[in-house]
C-alpha cells in the first residue's frame, strides 16, 4: 500500500474550467481519450499540496479560486498565467498530439508541473527561475509522473532547472528522512521560506547544513557511492490506475 500523503489537501477545491480553442485539432481527441479533465486537474492540485506543504504550512483554504485549462495550438508544451486567484494553464494541442502513445502519463505529468506554479511561493518574484522550475519537476517526480527519458545528473549548475534541479531537490529531501522519504521536509520548508521576503541562497545552509554549492558537489559524489540510496530509489507515490 503506498504511504498516505502527509498533507491532506484542504476540502474545497478550486473551480476547474476547460476551454478548447479548436475542436477540429487532432490533439483534442487524444486529450479526451487519455484523461478525464476534472480528475487529472484534481490529481495535479493534490500532488502540489502534498509535496509543497506540511500540515503546519498548508493554507486552510485556497487562495486560488479557479483554474482554467485551455487547450490550444501553440509552440512549446504548456505554461501557466493568470492572477493570484484565477489561474490559466495553457496546454499545447500540438504537443498532446505528439505524445499520443503515452498521452495519459504525459498530460498528467505536465499538469502536475503546471499546477505547482499555481500554488508554490515565489519569494515575491525573486526566486530564481531554475529553482521555480526545479520545484515543479520535483513534485512531478515525487508524484510518480517522471517521464522515462529523465535522468539525474550533476553536470553544470544546480539551478539549471527542470529535472536537473528536481533530482537534486529529491536527494536533499530524502536526506532529511532517510528511512521515510515521503516525510522529507526540505522542499516544503524551502517553499515556506519563500512565502514572503526576498529569496536568499543561504536558505540551503539553514535547511541542509551546507552552502548550496557544497551540497551540489556532495550530490554529484553520491552517484559514485553504490551503497548509498540513490534519489532514483526514493519511493514515489504509486500512480493510480489509469
Ligand atoms: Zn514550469
Amino acid at each position: 500500500m503506498p504511504p498516505l500523503p502527509p498533507t491532506p489537501p484542504p476540502r474545497k477545491a478550486p473551480t476547474f474550467r476547460l476551454r478548447v480553442d479548436d475542436l477540429a485539432h487532432p490533439g483534442v481527441a487524444v486529450f479526451f481519450s487519455a484523461v478525464v479533465p476534472a480528475d487529472v486537474l484534481q490529481r495535479a492540485v493534490d500532488a502540489s499540496m502534498t509535496w509543497l506543504y506540511t500540515r503546519e504550512t498548508a493554507p486552510t483554504k485556497y487562495v486560488v479560486k479557479s483554474i482554467t485549462l485551455i487547450l490550444r495550438a501553440m509552440d512549446g508544451v504548456a505554461h501557466t498565467t493568470g492572477t493570484r486567484t484565477h489561474k490559466e494553464i495553457h496546454l499545447s494541442l500540438d504537443y498532446v498530439l505528439k505524445t499520443r502513445y503515452h498521452a495519459a502519463d504525459e498530460i498528467t505529468g505536465v499538469l502536475v508541473h503546471e499546477a505547482v506554479h499555481c500554488f508554490q511561493h515565489f519569494a515575491r518574484g525573486t526566486c530564481p527561475g531554475g529553482l521555480v522550475e526545479g520545484i515543479a519537476d520535483f513534485v512531478r517526480l515525487r508524484a510518480g509522473r517522471a517521464p522515462p527519458h529523465w535522468t539525474r545528473s550533476a553536470d553544470g549548475a544546480w539551478d539549471a532547472g527542470y529535472e536537473r534541479t528536481a533530482y537534486f531537490l529529491a536527494w536533499l529531501d530524502a536526506r532529511g528522512a532517510p528511512t521515510a522519504p515521503e516525510e522529507g521536509t526540505f522542499v516544503r520548508r524551502l517553499n515556506a521560506s519563500m512565502r514572503s521576503g526576498a529569496y536568499d541562497a543561504r536558505i540551503f545552509e539553514t535547511l541542509a547544513g551546507q552552502p548550496v554549492d557544497a551540497l551540489w558537489t556532495a550530490y554529484g559524489a553520491s552517484f559514485a557511492a553504490p551503497n548509498k540510496a540513490a534519489p532514483d530509489d526514493v519511493p514515489a507515490e504509486a500512480p493510480p490506475p489509469a
